[in-house]
């Protein structure tokens, strides 16, 4: 039986405008006012932060709102960064950090996404970590290893207390935005493996709490078997998640996930 409740992230990514914004998260909040038993963020674009807390706090709902990366120093001369605070100050309650697109497109390396890491979580913020392997690390069988060097870096010095503010999403790059999926299996045996290195990092107390979701191409008609997977706590969403019947159905399908899990 799983204790763990499960975890729903719509990363929008640089998709939407002022208008599109709005009409998704109000799309989002009314379909899951019904939704019980699942923890539900958004990710809008920067801009729309502020726009998109007013929406979630004038119609009551507990999604919560985040933030797709940090910067870790509090402020100063950091062109085009954005700092913790300002982040808060917007109402953001959770933030990303390690994005595959951050790591591979921008060229964050893990030292950074330690610096990151340690910032969200001293800051009080929940952080919700990526990793994941490239095509070729899973071609030649290193999917394991990098997982282990990706959190091993990011968690450097992050203190057993904090950990409960943590969510690791595990994302093959392979899978992000491509159509294509983990099986099932695949998805258990990097998460379980996931899950043992926070038990030697942390103890097996905090390995059970910590949620761990999937994240690649997930959509309606492919999520379910994943999200049934007993180390499988919930989902990161990309494309799915800018339609907001897709990503309503989507939190449906982890909570159903969950509630057979129990
Ligand atoms: C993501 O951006 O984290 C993601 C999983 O994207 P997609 O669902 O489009 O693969």
């Amino acid at each position: 039986m799983s204790e763990r409740k499960p975890f729903v992230g719509g990363n929008w990514k640089m998709n939407t405008n002022r208008t599109t914004s709005a009409e998704l998260a109000r799309a989002v909040v009314d379909g899951l006012s019904s939704v019980s038993g699942v923890d539900v963020a958004v990710f809008p674009p920067f801009p729309y932060l502020l726009a998109i807390k007013s929406i979630l706090r004038d119609r009551g709902s507990s999604i919560k709102l985040g933030a797709q990366d940090v910067y870790h120093q509090p402020d100063g001369a950091f062109t085009g960064e954005v700092s913790i605070d300002m982040l808060k100050d917007c109402g953001v309650q959770v933030a990303l950090v390690g994005h595959s697109e951050r790591r591979h497109v921008v060229g964050e390396k893990d030292e950074l996404i330690n610096l990151k890491t340690r910032a969200v979580l001293e800051s009080g913020l929940e952080c919700i970590l990526c990793v994941g392997e490239t095509l070729e690390q899973r071609l030649n069988g290193h999917t394991d290893s990098v997982n282990q060097r990706q959190i091993r870096t990011a968690l450097a010095e992050v203190p057993g207390e904090q950990i409960d503010h943590l969510t690791i999403a595990y994302e093959p790059v392979w899978a992000i935005g491509t159509g294509k999926v983990a099986t099932p299996e695949d998805a258990q045996d990097a998460h379980s493996k996931v899950r043992r290195l926070i038990e030697t990092l942390y103890g097996s107390e905090t390995a059970e709490r910590i949620r761990i979701q999937y994240g690649g191409s997930l959509k309606p008609g492919n999520a379910s078997e994943i999200l049934a997977q007993p180390d499988v706590d919930g989902g990161l969403i990309g494309g799915a998640a800018l339609k907001g019947a897709d990503f309503v159905s989507l939190v449906r399908a982890a909570a159903q996930a969950a509630q057979n899990k129990d």
